[in-house]
């Protein structure tokens, strides 16, 4: 089968080309094992070389392990899963290696996370051993008898390009010659890389196309799935603009009836996106539906279709000298608005094509550059399994609808339109913020079987949603949700949040116009109250700027938005505004369970400051005789690293610390938080991390002052328990993960979660304290849980 072919093709040219060339033996090798885990589509290959002396095997080139192991992980032959493929002198091929008697854990290599492994002996001309070549993969993989097969072609190939190196090595040491081989190597990988370009011109490539099999962008909405790739925007390109109508009267009568379903189709889509969308973004549904109630537009149509031509190329023709003459302006904005034109047109097609609902006769991913909210409001979401996109962040609009609807994204994702084509099976792995792009076999039964197993795992998890979480030994923990938008306190309820731990009040304000008024606020704030029935809810004042500005607020571009004019510096310093979200919230909380929190503090002036503006509203909403909340409860986040060295002080002017590790992980370790190219440093288990945790629950603790965390942290199964164990016992997280943190909690009892927490506090390095966790929760048994959800 092709890609089988392509990949073995591809070993074999990488091999022969290193063959032909030869030296530098590390770099040689590195190139190996990464063009041997493209071709096998694993996320790890390494290579092992066997000293025959001290019979023992060395890590002597990586991709996907840590490369500072490289040199230092030694083994011997009796141990782990590679020493057994030495020892046994046969491939050896695991499902799940952790769960192997064989396996041994090196946590220098951070090999933790892998859950298959292929391992293969190689031998030289004599057929002595020489190493072990290994592919290993993040998810459960069955390795089939081709995979080993061409791991043992790699291998061989390799062997041969092994000795012929050793050969090099001991003849050839001298710099000419070493100068040589690089200008050689550079000419080698420009000649790959022409390959690349050319699809196999070049003397050197075989005739196959060089595909992007893995493609790494940022998970936007949990989950996986398995669909024919749509690329929005291509499909109108491929309509053909001269059809005939067969007759005219015909196809008139289609128009008129594309129409009118595609006007009622707005309506009703505008009042389902009403609680989901800004009110400005909300227009453009009335603007879409003006259009097509347009005479002048109307009228055009007709008359193409009156000169001969079916609806579909009628319509096309009319859309395409529209944009086109929008695309000629000079005003951007208007020029913009050609892509209204093209939506428009997709819209009426898919009702001329009696299409009613946009829905696709197949599962199928949404793939595109960016996706506006009208585009993704074009499609039903039957058949729609999974989005990908080239750019945007995970807090675009996009994704926080895909969220919403539960369909499983992966945005900013690099080389997406390039590699994908229309009706290419696409893996979207929501989880790990990873596309497969016609995935081999193997990796799409793989697939399949984690969409099985995820989804009977949700079933389960659903089936009996349980109102609290007890540990085993009777530790209660509150699980409560993060909510931006009015819609997500249905999916809160669902999953069974107890109570609202961060009400991110800024998103709601994104959706007006205006800044909201007094009333408008209060009746924001009631109708989310009245819908969590009681449940306890904390309102955080705004926190905009950084990445979440209303049309209505002017800022200044910055270079540093995060580290700016920020949440509660606006607040304070447009006081006005502030004092009426502050009245809003206390007479919102007169009848309802309601906590106020500030967020983004770093001094006692700034809350002290705060807490004046929160007692002068208070005095207002006294002397006006408005019933309001007068002993409402306040905190703050933690998340500015001064906060946490101030905790022992700013506790004592608050009621609660709720701990937001999104900002305080990126502020302690200097890393933004939505860059992809720094998310190797963004990590939430860094030691320093934890040890701030600990220190804040502490202090709060001390001051008998309730602590929480609503970071993403929170959502990460594999940090619950050392959470936990910290003595944190609310957590307010998104409300997907809170029936999976709910079941690792009640699996676990509280004296365990405590030893783990004291253990991780002790060390030093990421790689140890992640280490040890996958370790403890395989010994719990719930390992396989964490995976599922990594
Ligand atoms: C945080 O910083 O952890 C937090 C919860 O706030 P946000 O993500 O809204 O900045
Ligand atoms: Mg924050």
């Amino acid at each position: 089968m092709a890609p089988i072919r392509d990949r073995l093709l591809l070993i074999e040219n990488i091999s022969a080309l290193v063959g032909s060339t030869g030296a530098d033996l590390r770099e040689t090798l590195d190139a190996i094992v990464t063009a041997v885990a493209e071709g096998m589509e694993t996320e790890v290959c390494s290579l092992y070389l066997f000293d025959p002396t001290r019979e023992q095997l060395v890590l002597r080139a990586t991709v996907g392990l840590d490369r500072d192991s490289v040199g230092k992980v030694t083994m011997r032959v009796s141990e782990g899963l590679v020493g057994l493929a030495i020892e046994t002198m046969q491939p050896v091929a695991v499902a799940d290696a952790a769960a192997h008697p064989r396996y041994k854990y090196f946590p220098e290599t951070g090999e933790e996370r892998y859950h298959a492994f292929l391992g293969v002996p190689m031998v030289d001309g004599k057929r002595e051993p020489i190493g072990v070549l290994v592919a290993q993969t993040l998810r459960r993989r069955k390795f089939t008898v081709t995979d080993i097969r061409l791991l043992k072609t790699a291998a061989s190939q390799l062997a041969q390009a092994l000795s012929h190196f050793r050969l090099r090595e001991t003849l050839a040491t001298k710099e000419k010659e070493r100068d040589e081989y690089r200008r050689r190597m550079i000419e080698a990988t420009r000649q790959l890389k022409d390959y690349e370009k050319v699809g196999g011109k070049t003397r050197l490539a075989p005739p196959v196309k060089i595909r992007r099999p893995r493609l790494v962008g940022l998970p936007a909405s949990p989950g996986f799935s398995l669909g024919a790739a749509h690329p929005v925007g291509t499909f109108i390109s491929t309509i053909d603009r001269n059809l005939r109508a067969r007759d005219r009267n015909v196809e008139l009568k289609r128009l008129e009836e594309a129409l009118e379903r595609s006007r009622t189709e707005l309506d009703t889509l505008k009042k389902r996106m009403a609680p989901l969308m800004p009110e400005a973004d909300l227009k453009i549904f009335d603007a879409h539906r003006q259009i097509l109630e347009d005479e002048e537009f109307v009228r055009r149509i007709r008359e193409t279709i009156g000169a001969g031509y079916a609806a579909e190329s009628a319509l096309f023709r009319v859309i395409d000298e529209l944009s086109a003459s929008m695309l000629a302006l000079a005003d951007g904005y208007l020029r913009e608005r050609a892509v209204d034109f093209r939506d428009i047109g997709h819209r009426l097609l898919r009702h001329l094509r009696q299409d009613e609902h946009g829905a696709f006769s197949r599962p199928t991913v949404l793939v595109a550059e960016e996706l506006t909210l009208s585009q993704l409001t074009l499609v039903s979401h039957e058949n729609l399994v999974g989005i990908a996109l080239q750019s945007g962040g995970v807090t675009s609009h996009a994704a926080i609808l895909a969220r919403s609807f539960e369909i499983p994204t992966v945005v900013g994702v690099e080389h997406l339109m390039e590699s994908v084509s229309e009706g290419d099976r696409l893996v979207v792995d929501g989880n790990s913020g990873i596309i497969y792009v016609k995935p081999s076999p193997e990796v799409e039964h793989e697939y399949e079987r984690l969409i099985r197993q995820y989804n009977a795992f949700r079933r389960e998890l659903m089936a009996n949603p349980e109102p609290t979480t007890v540990m085993r030994d009777g530790h209660r923990v509150r699980l409560l949700a993060n909510i931006a938008l009015y819609n997500d306190i249905q999916l809160a309820l669902r999953y069974g949040a107890e109570g609202i731990g961060l009400f991110r009040s800024e998103f709601s304000f994104l959706t007006y116009e205006d800044f909201p008024d007094e009333n408008q606020q209060i009746a924001l704030y009631s109708r989310v109250l009245e819908a969590v029935e009681g449940r306890p809810v904390t309102i955080r004042t705004l926190d905009i700027g950084a990445d979440k500005y209303p049309l209505y607020l002017r800022v200044p571009r910055e270079d540093n938005p995060f580290m700016g004019w920020r949440s509660i510096r606006i607040s304070l310093e447009m006081a006005g505004l502030f004092k009426v979200q502050l009245r809003a919230i206390l007479r919102a909380a007169a009848k309802h369970n309601v906590r106020v929190m500030f967020p983004m503090i770093s001094s006692i002036d700034e809350l002290m400051r705060a807490r004046e503006l929160l007692a002068e509203a208070q005095a207002e909403l006294f002397r006006e005789g408005l019933e309001h909340d007068p002993d409402i409860k306040v905190g703050i986040m933690v998340e500015v690293p001064a906060a946490v060295w101030l905790a022992p002080r700013l506790i004592n002017e608050v009621d609660f610390f709720s701990i937001g590790t999104n900002d305080l992980i990126q502020f302690m370790l200097a890393a933004d938080r939505n860059n992809p190219k720094v998310a190797q440093v963004y990590e939430p288990l860094h030691p320093a991390v934890l040890a701030a945790i600990a220190e804040v629950v502490k202090v709060a603790q001390a001051e008998g002052k309730e602590v929480s965390l609503c970071g993403e942290m929170a959502s990460d199964a594999l940090a619950t328990l050392v959470l936990t164990g910290m003595g944190l016992d609310q957590l307010s997280l998104s409300p997907f993960f809170i029936p999976v943190v709910r079941k690792i909690l009640r699996e676990t009892d509280h004296q365990t979660a405590r030893r783990m927490a004291r253990t991780v506090l002790e060390m030093s390095t990421v790689k140890q304290i992640k280490g040890y966790l996958f370790e403890q929760y395989r010994k719990l048994g719930l390992l396989n849980i964490v995976e599922m959800y990594r």
